[in-house]
């Protein structure tokens, strides 16, 4: 009976696993990457990412938890069949989810003065950076967005850029 209890009090702190597809993992890294530029320090030992294609139809991905503690086993969850258009839309989306169970992040619905959403964590929207998936004229590559929204990321206070105004 003594080590039962001993087993379930030690699991309770270190049974959190780390276990990225290789498909997934340069996301990760370059989450990590783009913190660090910008003085932020974030290990990531504690995150499943999944394929799942029991996923409603509306999302493209879910994360089990919002927070920035390293209490529960965080979990992404990756509808199959992918709905993003390009490595691009891929990161958005990993980045959001990444916003969700690393850095405690919730949804934002505000938009900036001319209508653009302010921030990756705006609900289900993973092209606010994408570059033109068809090519309909030369207001489709959005791609100059990125730096504005990773520094929005990582710090919701970054101020609007001149493009949004
Ligand atoms: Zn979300």
């Amino acid at each position: 009976m003594a080590w039962v209890i001993f087993i379930l009090g030690c699991g309770r702190e270190n049974d959190f696993i780390y276990d990225v597809p290789a498909e997934f993992e340069l996301y990760i890294d370059r989450f990590i990457e783009e913190a660090k530029a910008r003085g932020r320090d974030i290990t990531i030992d504690n995150l499943i990412l999944k394929k799942d294609s029991s996923l409603p139809l509306l999302y493209c991905a879910v994360s089990n938890t919002i927070s920035q503690k390293n209490d529960v086993q965080k979990i992404i969850s990756i509808n199959v069949p992918y709905c993003w258009q390009n490595d691009v839309q891929l990161e958005a989306m990993i980045f959001h989810e990444l916003g969700h169970c690393i850095l405690g992040r919730v949804h934002d619905n505000s938009a900036m003065p001319k209508g653009d959403p302010k921030t990756i964590m705006y609900p289900d929207n993973i092209t606010v950076y994408s570059p033109c998936v068809y090519f309909t004229g030369s207001g489709c590559d959005l791609s100059y967005r990125r730096p504005y929204y990773v520094d929005e990321l990582f710090n919701p206070l970054t101020p609007v850029p001149d493009w949004a105004k």
